[in-house]
């Protein structure tokens, strides 16, 4: 039963594992369809808006839009793009599959222009486009295929055995495949935004100002906000920032410039 399974599992794997991420053409396995996801991206949308609180600030909400309108196209992707502002004090921005974004209140208030927005911008535009969620997904699954499977091939063995190796499946897991994943989502949605906000004619090294703001503000932190956790603002990220800026310059140099108003 194990081996068939294993070969049904083999076959669904080379089926679907063909899809190329953009601009880094790093391989990807998604085990859903971008249709499947994007389904998922408007449903969580739509749910994330009537629980959330938007905004009335009107220079905010305009300068998101203004932004937005200028990455969307560079992109390449044709999605139906939302942009919206919601009335919170968290440091968060998102972008769900299929273009809908929205920023906090919170975050804008540390950005000093919109070019710092298109850094935030083309970074989470670029989780949607290289299709990031729709990877984790398919991780999710693929460890839960795997720890079925694990179920099956111990079944047999002593009880305590099977704690054992159950104990150590998961943080095996946790620190050998989803973490190193999700750093390698981080750099890669750093490369991509900095290069759509370069394309669309805003200066890539305000995106190295905005992460030194949020640096600075970690520094005193206890315990950081979400976003915060899941982007740290190290000084490794910084640099390496910093080593892409050479490449991203000579685009932004070639780009029709956009005007940058400061938000405060
Ligand atoms: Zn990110």
């Amino acid at each position: 039963m194990l081996r068939k399974f294993f070969i049904v599992f083999s076959f669904v794997c080379i089926l679907i594992s063909c899809t190329t991420a953009p601009i880094t053409g790093r391989s990807q396995l998604i085990l859903l369809s971008e249709y499947q996801e994007l389904r998922l991206g408007a449903t969580a949308y739509s749910q994330a808006i009537k629980e959330g609180k938007k905004s009335t600030n009107k220079v905010y909400i305009d300068a998101v839009e203004r932004v937005g309108l200028r990455i969307a196209p560079v992109t390449g992707k044709n999605y139906q793009w939302e942009f919206t502002v919601l009335d919170s004090d968290l440091i968060n921005a998102w972008c769900l599959p299929g273009g809908k974004i929205a920023f906090y209140e919170g975050i804008l208030d540390i950005m000093e222009n919109e070019a710092q927005i298109a850094a935030v911008m083309g970074h989470e535009i670029a989780h949607a486009t290289a299709r990031h969620g729709g990877e984790r997904i398919s991780l999710g699954i693929l460890a839960q295929i795997g720890s079925v499977a694990l179920q099956i091939a111990m079944r047999d063995k002593d009880p305590a055995v099977q704690y054992a190796v159950f104990q150590a499946y998961i943080p095996t897991l946790l620190v050998g495949v989803i973490l190193p994943f999700s750093r390698a989502h981080e750099h890669e949605a750093d490369e991509i935004g900095l290069i759509y906000m370069a394309r669309a004619g805003y200066n890539p090294e305000e995106a190295v100002k905005f992460w030194e703001i949020m640096y600075e503000k970690n520094k005193d932190k206890k315990r950081p906000p979400a976003w915060l956790s899941t982007h740290p603002p190290t000084q490794k990220r910084i640099d390496e920032i910093k080593k892409l800026l050479p490449e991203v310059m000579e685009i932004y140099k070639s780009a029709e410039k956009a005007s940058i108003k400061t938000l405060h």
